[in-house]
């Protein structure tokens, strides 16, 4: 090396990289409490469908040979499930492997992709790592607002990222709004249709984006096993989208994305529609059931039609989100704090068991009232 050498000394990850805050995961232990409750992460209070769990260790057995790298059987099975084709699915390790090919296929330096400003934060990290610019839109009542959105387009922009509905603030956008920010853009760009919660939603304004989907050449929707069908930890997603979006993910995704117990779990999790059913009636019962508990406590609840809710504290001594979160983690409550998505004056709290949504309300009951 000569004196003149300016190289660093030490490789450097490309520009913008650094700049990534790193996605922070709801904390999985409490700080007392005899018994655990984890309600940080939107995971279902059900588990697994029995039929995953057996299909999962059925896998077990041929541990040694590769998975389908084109998870064929899953995707047949999802295509049966919503009459879908085969073709224009694609799987993924959880939705988040797949928001990541779809900025690293349509994002470069100097290109803008445009998400809600509380939209899910891997829409930003994924735009970032595809050395792009995320431009976060301002919201209206923690409501994406679609005019807000069209205004944040530029010729840079190459995506709008859409969480429908959105987490952490649990509302959605009805489907003439959806279309009506699609009908807004620009050809070029792709409209990415985030429906992790669908399955959720009891709305009859409310739609996935199957069919926009199927009749638009600019628009993908992506789904997750990891919500209703309770298989966060194996990491399994899926995305429906235009031939010829499906083909560009196709030549950049990792040629065996998807292991082989997660596409047999996948499968027998999709066609048991009973244990869906059971997680979404749980969520009927006990969304509205939750909500009233809270705001009869003065706390501020947000209109969720997922499987969680955001919960706005008064900014009063002894009274604020941290002090709560404090508070429940000493119960043994584990709740979301939201700093990273810039609502510091609330937790989120998901659905969870009858137990654990009665301690989180006992316990917020005396934080309110002590
Ligand atoms: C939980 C969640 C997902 C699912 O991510 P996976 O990687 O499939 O676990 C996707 N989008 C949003 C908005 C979510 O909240």
């Amino acid at each position: 090396m000569t004196s003149e050498d300016t190289r660093p000394q030490r490789p450097v990850p490309r520009s913008g990289i650094l700049d990534i805050a790193a996605y922070v995961p709801g904390k999985s232990k409490a700080t007392g409490g005899a018994k655990l409750y984890k309600l940080s992460s939107n995971e279902t209070p059900l588990g697994a469908s029995p039929k995953a769990i057996a299909a999962h260790q059925a896998a077990g057995a041929a541990l040694e040979l590769y998975p389908d790298g084109a998870a064929t059987a899953l995707r047949e099975a999802i295509g049966r499930a919503y009459g879908l084709s085969a073709e224009r699915i694609v799987c993924g390790n959880g939705s988040d492997d797949l928001l990541h090919l779809i900025s690293q296929a349509y994002v470069g330096p100097g290109d803008e992709a445009v998400y809600s400003e509380h939209g899910f934060v891997v829409y930003p990290i994924s735009v970032r790592a595809a050395g792009g610019r995320p431009i976060a839109a301002p919201e209206r009542n923690l409501t994406a607002d679609v005019d807000a959105l069209l205004a944040a387009v530029t010729p840079r922009t190459r995506i709008v990222f859409l969480a429908n509905p959105n987490n952490p603030t649990g509302t959605y956008l009805p489907f003439d709004e959806v279309r009506r920010l699609h009908a807004g853009l620009p050809k070029s760009v792709l409209l990415v249709l985030d429906a992790a919660y669908a399955e959720y939603v009891r709305r009859n304004d409310y739609e996935s984006g199957i069919e926009l989907v199927a009749t638009s050449d600019n628009v993908v929707m992506t789904r997750t096993f990891s919500k209703i069908h309770g298989l966060a930890g194996l990491r399994l997603g899926w995305l429906y989208g235009p031939d010829h979006v499906v083909d560009a993910l196709n030549r950049i995704r990792g040629p065996f994305n998807v292991n082989a117990a997660a596409l047999a779990a996948g499968i027998a999790a999709i066609e048991d529609r009973d244990h869906q059913q059971a997680a979404a009636d749980h969520n009927d019962l006990w969304l509205p059931k939750v909500t009233a508990a809270l705001e009869a406590l003065g706390l501020t609840v947000t209109p969720s039609v997922g499987n969680f809710v955001l919960i706005g504290f008064p900014d009063l001594a002894g009274k604020r989100a941290a002090e709560a979160d404090a508070h429940l983690l000493a119960a043994g409550i584990v709740l979301r704090r939201m700093e990273s998505y810039g609502l510091p004056h609330t937790l989120r709290m998901t659905i969870g068991s009858a137990e654990a949504n009665e301690a989180t309300i006992a316990a917020l009951t005396a934080f309110m009232k002590g």
